[in-house]
């Protein structure tokens, strides 16, 4: 039987820690830490993901100020809000709410946001700083799974890892992660042969390639950690949930049986996204007013 790590109560332990600090330097810092969260358009789960992460915000103590903007919003308004969000002596963390209308080029907008405000890490330069070593905002998930790893005592150091999917926001930066904790690490995508003989070599396997059950038991050795960083719903099954159960892009109940260690969808690695999202505009926060990071900064990568 494999551990199943539970991303949702490291979440809730990070929560409290981070809480701890914000309690403890509020006085000196004289404001709690700020997240805006930039949301335009109507797409409908960034709604869910908006809501989760102002809620988020407020259990620990983090000041949320988010704005909704059409989807007709011009390009030029939205650039000038992130100017005035990078102005604003309130804010420490900035968030693009991905994915933006169509016709709307995330990428300018993304660099545009100051990076030492960049709470989701994408910045151009906050890559860079993780690909050279330096510190920086890490970006959230694969920074989240880095930390159930190490919370759960996974070591890293020398081990064949696989990460299925090369792109920014997940499988680049979570390659570069797993290197920087010397793993040896093979980036597979869309176009790689013979998938499953890859991946059957893997000693750590991160599935991040968006397609809903793609790894199966064929996919996997005997002893090996999977995280399963996908989420998908399924579409409805009347004879069982009328809003369609969610999954990753593993299929669970195959690989279980194989793996030492495995992280379920949900409340595996998606919990893990959002505390780092806090635990990013925190140490902003933090670094802005001079203050320690007390027990959060083993949760930067
Ligand atoms: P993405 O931008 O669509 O990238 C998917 C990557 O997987 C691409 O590099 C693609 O290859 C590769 N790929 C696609 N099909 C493949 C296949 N059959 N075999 C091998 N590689 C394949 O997706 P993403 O933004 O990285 O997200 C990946 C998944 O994680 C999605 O399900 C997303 O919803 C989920 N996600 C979850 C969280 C969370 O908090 N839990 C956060 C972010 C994302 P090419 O480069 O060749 O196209």
């Amino acid at each position: 039987m494999a551990t199943v790590l539970d991303g949702k109560l490291l979440a809730a332990s990070i929560e409290q820690r981070l809480a701890a600090v914000i309690s403890a330097g509020k006085g000196r810092a004289g404001r709690p830490p700020g997240l805006a969260v930039l949301r335009v358009g109507e797409d409908p789960a960034s709604g869910v993901y908006v809501a989760n992460k102002e809620k988020a915000c407020a259990r620990v103590g983090i000041r949320s100020f988010g704005q909704h903007l059409p989807a007709e919003t011009p390009y030029a308004q939205l650039h000038t809000i992130v100017e005035q969000l990078n102005a604003d002596q309130q804010v420490d963390g900035i968030l693009l709410q991905l994915p933006l209308p169509k016709g709307l080029d995330e990428g300018p907008l993304l660099a545009a946001i100051n990076p030492d405000k960049d709470a989701d890490g994408l910045h151009t330069l906050n890559l860079g700083r993780l690909l050279k070593g330096e510190t920086g905002p890490r970006s959230c998930t694969p920074a989240g799974v880095m930390a159930l790893l190490a919370t759960a005592g996974v070591n890293l150091e020398g081990k064949r890892a696989v990460v299925v999917g090369r792109s920014i926001l997940v499988g680049q930066p979570m390659a570069l992660m797993l290197q920087a904790a010397n793993a040896t690490v093979t980036v597979a995508h869309s176009r790689t042969r013979d998938l499953a003989t890859l991946t059957r070599q893997a000693e750590v396997l991160v599935a991040a390639a968006g397609c809903p059950r793609l790894i199966g038991a064929e996919h996997v050795s005997k002893g090996v950690v999977v995280v399963d960083v996908g989420i998908h719903r399924l579409p409805p099954d009347p004879q069982k949930d009328l809003k369609g159960r969610l999954c990753g892009d593993v299929r669970f109940e195959e690989v279980e049986p194989f793996a030492a260690v495995i992280t379920p969808v949900p409340g595996g690695v998606g919990p893990m996204t959002v505390a780092m999202l806090l635990v990013n505009s925190t140490v902003a926060w933090c670094h802005q007013h001079h203050l320690g990071l007390g027990t959060i900064e083993d949760l930067l990568v």
